[in-house]
């Protein structure tokens, strides 16, 4: 466990990256998690005319701009995902794929990339079905287990779970090689449903069904109300007020996550303003 720090935000994309200089820039001890390539979303976009400064500049350009700017800053992205966070009253613990924190605000700027849950997942949480496979490796140990992964780094998770379980299946769901322990089984087909009855036991898919004891889903966000229970919500959209301020005290968010219009300098205003309120109520604790 690390030291408690004043302002935790979660996710790399512009929201997240706006606060983080802003937090920077008020003095407050903070880390940003997400990924070095700061954003997919960002890097993906072909040509961006409607950010302040950057006409006919493609995303990637617009990435290397940003990371030269918190280079600038010496600002340093943690490379960990966020799993859960809980509120525990006047602060909060985060548990991270590889590290647990503890910070007195959060800011949350993940972003909306969930997707719709699969069929049975909601159901099976927390009975067999989970978000962070080198977290629970240990319940896991001589039995079977399924990784569905949105994302090459994922592929690490799995070989660490192939050191405990009997058998690991992996599901990539996306276009790039897999690169596995020899151990893993890949299948290449699309999960449909989780079945059980107490606990999962197996997998449907398009073309086949597998048995397993467990089920991670390792997307590159995981849904609001997964991360932090007890957050008021707005349909897939975290509630917030003009300060953004979410209904949990001490608890911010911005970007994507709270709401459309989806667009890169919507989301580092309000990652700047996230920020700005934050540091007020840190003051204000005082
Ligand atoms: P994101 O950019 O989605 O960043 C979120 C980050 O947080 C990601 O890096 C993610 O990996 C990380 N993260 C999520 N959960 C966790 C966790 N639990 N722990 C750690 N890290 C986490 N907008 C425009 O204004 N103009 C355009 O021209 C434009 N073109 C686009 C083109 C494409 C192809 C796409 C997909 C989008 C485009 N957009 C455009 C929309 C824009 O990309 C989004 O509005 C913007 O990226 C939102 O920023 P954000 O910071 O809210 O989230």
């Amino acid at each position: 466990m690390s030291d408690r720090i004043d302002i935790a935000i979660i996710g790399s994309g512009p929201a997240g990256v706006s606060a983080a200089l802003n937090a920077s820039i008020r003095k407050k001890t903070f880390k940003i998690f997400g990924s070095k390539e700061i954003s997919q979303k960002l890097v993906k976009a072909h040509k961006v005319n409607n950010y302040l400064g950057f006409y006919g500049k493609s995303g990637l350009e617009i990435r290397d701009e940003f990371a030269k700017h918190l280079e600038s800053m010496d600002i340093d992205i943690t490379e960990d995902k966020i799993n859960n966070i809980y509120s525990m009253g006047d602060y909060f613990a985060l548990m991270g794929t590889n590290n647990n924190y503890e910070a007195n605000t959060v800011i949350l700027a993940t972003g909306v990339n969930f997707g719709k849950p699969l069929k049975g997942e909601e159901e099976f949480l927390g009975r067999g079905v989970g978000y962070c496979a080198t977290c629970d490796a240990p319940l896991y140990k001589d039995k079977v287990v399924t990784i569905i992964a949105y994302n090459k780094h994922e592929e690490s998770e799995a070989n660490f779970i192939a050191q405990v379980a009997s058998k690991v299946y992996y599901i990539p769901m996306y276009k790039e090689e897999v690169e596995v322990d020899s151990s893993i089984e890949i299948i290449k087909d699309t999960p449909v449903e989780i079945v059980g009855d107490k606990l999962v036991e197996k997998l449907v898919l398009k073309d086949r069904e597998i048995e397993t004891d467990g089920i991670f889903i390792l997307r590159d966000s995981i849904s609001p109300g997964q991360l932090v229970p007890g957050l008021q919500l707005d349909g897939n959209h975290i509630d917030v007020d003009r300060k953004m301020s979410t209904n949990l005290k001490g608890c911010f968010a911005a970007g994507d996550i709270v709401g459309t219009p989806y667009q890169y300098i919507k989301a580092a205003g309000e990652g700047n303003i996230a920020a700005l309120s934050a540091v007020s109520y840190l003051d204000e604790q005082r």
